[in-house]
């Protein structure tokens, strides 16, 4: 038997949504904090965030997209959890716990630059920590 469910309550779920949105931010900012001194406990705030994507549907930004992997949820650190290549308009992330390759295209299309300045800060800072090692 079917119930018909035609008028969802779309503003309670999309109030949900929005908080849950909200703490995976917050989770993420956490995880960026704590890696330096417990990457175990960054990659426990990812899985706790990607349950919260998963429970709720939720349509993550750029930005955090690209700060883990979707395939062994591990917090990615451009030099030391992945290792971040750009190629002829093209950024090659490789996970270095599980191998996953992600490619993004940037440059060309409208919009698509978002993809390297959200990892641009993070690539920096890993080039400045090789330089002083
Ligand atoms: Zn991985």
């Amino acid at each position: 038997m079917k119930m018909p469910h035609q008028k969802r309550r779309r503003g309670q779920i999309d109030e949900f949504r929005e908080l849950a949105l909200e703490r995976v931010t917050l989770l993420f900012d956490q995880a960026e904090k704590i890696f330096a001194k417990n990457s175990e406990l960054a990659d426990r705030y990812v899985r706790a965030a990607w349950r919260l994507k998963t429970r709720y549907n939720l349509r993550l930004p750029r930005d955090i997209r690209l700060k883990f992997c979707r395939k062994c949820l591990c917090y990615w650190k451009p030099g030391i959890t992945c290792r971040v290549r750009v190629k002829s308009r093209t950024i090659i992330i490789t996970c270095l716990r599980c191998g996953r390759v992600k490619r993004l295209p940037y440059g060309s299309k409208r919009g698509s630059e978002g993809n390297l300045g959200a990892l641009g800060k993070s690539v920096n800072t890993a080039c400045d920590q090789k330089l002083e090692d």
